[in-house]
């Protein structure tokens, strides 16, 4: 890579030195892309206004050895999403996304999949710009980040046979550790899954196929919102396994206070289902 002239979004953003700043960026030809952005901090001209968070960028980029940094030669202003900055609960969600990003986006590999992945990450940061978020879009965003990254959980299907789980006696298995549900059939004695009702897995599955910045227009409420979001948080504490910076002040900007003026406990630890539904 002599010379790169591509888009971009800021992921991370670290001071380095006196003068220059180390950046995280994700780029539609790269995926995650570590870059110097020498004298950023000493200059204003050299970069100006672009090297902010929620900023879509035209970049250029060049390495003048293989093992050497990549340096961030000229960024260009596309468009600044102003949302996260004037409201906590854009800024919390869009800094969570963003880290999220930044902590799983490979560097290297496939372009088809750095293209998706960039592709979600600005739909995300559209979509928080155009609406308020509630803790509805939340899950569904953290389910679109884990199918961006090739992590989604699988939602249809019994990840032991394939059959299509019935629901009609209530709610089934969901194995977290597997990443999915189990049909009645390969449910046995003593397996600890959560239960989730098939039209929550099946509302999670319809929301895969709208674009990213149409999310708004689904709504997931009362009992399938609290399915889905134990269901997601579940699977990302074991599937991920990351302990974010931003998640507590994503919690504190979702999630309203009770009557006491403290947040909700966490979600519950899983119940165990005996093999019955
Ligand atoms: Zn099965």
């Amino acid at each position: 890579m002599p010379t790169l002239h591509t888009q971009a979004l800021i992921l991370r953003s670290v001071d380095f030195g006196e003068s220059d700043l180390i950046l995280h960026l994700l780029t539609p030809d790269t995926g995650r892309l570590t870059v110097i952005a020498k004298g950023a901090r000493r200059s204003k001209k050299r970069f100006p206004g672009t090297l902010d968070f929620f900023n879509h960028l035209d970049v250029q980029i060049e390495r003048r050895r293989p093992t050497s940094m990549a340096r961030l030669e000229h960024a260009r202003l596309r468009r600044t999403l102003h949302g996260p900055r004037s409201d906590p609960r854009r800024f919390a969600l869009g800094c969570y996304l963003l880290e999220l990003l930044d902590r799983l986006a490979p560097e290297g590999g496939a372009r088809v999949d750095h293209r998706r992945l960039f592709a979600f990450g600005l739909g995300a940061l559209e979509l928080i710009d155009a609406r308020s978020p509630d803790p509805g879009l939340r899950v569904l965003l953290e389910v679109r980040a884990l199918d961006a990254l090739g992590l989604g959980p699988e939602l249809t299907r019994c990840v032991r046979c394939g059959e299509v789980p019935e629901g009609n006696a209530g709610p089934v298995g969901f194995h977290v550790g597997d990443g999915g549900p189990y049909c009645s059939r390969c449910l046995a004695e003593g397996q600890h899954l959560l239960p989730v009702h098939v039209g929550t897995l099946r509302a999670l599955q319809q929301s895969r196929s709208l674009p990213t910045r149409q999310l708004g227009r689904l709504a997931l409420r009362g009992g399938a919102l609290e399915e889905a979001r134990i269901l997601v948080t579940r699977f990302l504490r074991f599937h991920v396994g990351l302990d974010l910076r931003s998640v507590a002040f994503l919690d504190a900007q979702l999630t309203p206070p009770n009557a006491n003026g403290r947040l909700p406990p966490r979600p519950p630890e899983p119940i165990p289902t005996g093999g019955a539904r």
